[in-house]
């Protein structure tokens, strides 16, 4: 839908920020129309990730002003997304999800250029991620969190003081969401702590996307759902699963351990099946919404310093009601009088 009227208003409210001075900007904020210009022309943001919260994502950003994104995910459009990934149609099922995100968004908001990336993290070079002012995570995996930490770390230097060069910081900033619950992170590799310092703060991953299930299992757990979530259905048609019988699970089991040998994958038992199967909690749209919101807000605060950013995590736990908090996980800050312990590891420094 083309709107002529739509560039003025649209950024309306994003010059109330950048225009004018405040009491809570950040440092070295300089009010003026060319930070407007810097946004749309120099800061290139990176969006890893074209799932329920990388759409949201794309789009919030685009909408605050960022003219150059980039976005990458290796997977294909299945029909499970469509009721949250709302820049996917029915069409759409088996096409790239970047690419399509990329367009949609494209093809919505003017002005805005979005290069997609069909592929895996790891098949980009380090350089590629470098090219990012900032980097923005809208992933479901913590291996492919702990993998993008890696890559940014990698690129601090410190100088003859032992203190980060500001030039070789590349923010991260990481959401994440399950069922009812979320968190937006900031993690300023040198500044804040790290992902993989703060991996303690992560219950241990038991729910999956569907899409992940039927497309690209990677863990015993992953064979385990889609025999129950996909493959119970197929063969039974109608006749609905009960994990108190053993029989079901046995069946599951058997199954699971089917798919775990098509694709390599180890590690598949019957007390893991019986675990997996009893906890399933759904994607939840409006929590992507509002953790992708929260993220593109403090992306917009980090690129132009209009404001001080999230110190610097914030959860989301929508039961009753909506509670959201913000805390600096202080056990970090005593983890060897440092702030990160991982700036010795030295991922990929040759
Ligand atoms: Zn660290």
């Amino acid at each position: 839908m083309a709107d002529t009227t739509a560039q003025p208003s649209r950024s309306r409210d994003l010059d109330k920020l950048l225009l004018r001075p405040g009491h809570l900007v950040g440092p070295n904020f300089e009010p003026g129309p060319e930070l407007r210009d810097d946004l749309k022309e120099y800061a290139k943001v990176l969006v890893v990730g074209a799932g329920g919260l990388g759409c949201e994502l794309l789009k919030d950003l685009a909408l605050s002003g960022f003219r150059n994104l980039e976005v990458i995910d290796m997977d294909r459009i299945e029909v499970s997304n469509l009721n949250r990934q709302f820049l996917f149609r029915f069409e759409d099922v088996g096409k790239p999800k970047a690419e399509v995100a990329a367009k949609r968004v494209m093809d919505r908001i003017s002005g805005v250029n979005i290069v997609p990336h069909f592929c895996r993290i790891e098949d980009k070079e380090l350089e590629f991620y470098n090219d990012f002012s900032i980097i923005v995570l809208g992933l479901d995996s913590i291996e492919a969190r702990s993998y993008i930490n890696a890559v940014a770390c990698s690129f601090l230097e410190y100088d003859s003081d032992d203190n980060p060069r500001e030039e070789t910081i590349k923010p991260m900033v990481d959401g994440g969401t399950e069922g009812f619950k979320g968190h937006a992170r900031i993690i300023m590799p040198g500044v804040t702590p790290c992902f993989e310092c703060t991996i303690w703060l992560f219950p241990p991953q038991v729910k999956f996307p569907l899409c992940t299930l039927a497309e690209t299992p990677r863990t015993a757990a992953h064979c385990i759902e889609y025999a129950h979530l996909i493959k119970w259905d197929e063969a039974h048609s109608g006749k609905s699963f009960d994990p108190d019988n053993p029989e079901h699970m046995q069946w599951v089991y058997s199954e699971a351990v089917k798919r775990a040998e098509l694709f390599g994958i180890l590690g598949v038992t019957y007390s893991l099946t019986q675990g997996v199967v009893k906890n399933i909690i759904p994607a939840i749209a409006s929590t992507n919404a509002i953790i992708s919101a929260a993220c593109a807000l403090e992306t917009l605060k980090i690129v132009s310093a209009c404001s001080k950013t999230l110190s610097n995590y914030l959860t989301l736990s929508i039961y009753l009601k909506i509670t959201l908090s913000c805390f600096y996980p202080e056990q970090v800050l005593r983890t060897e009088g440092r702030i990160c312990i991982c700036r010795d590891l030295q991922y990929w420094k040759r």
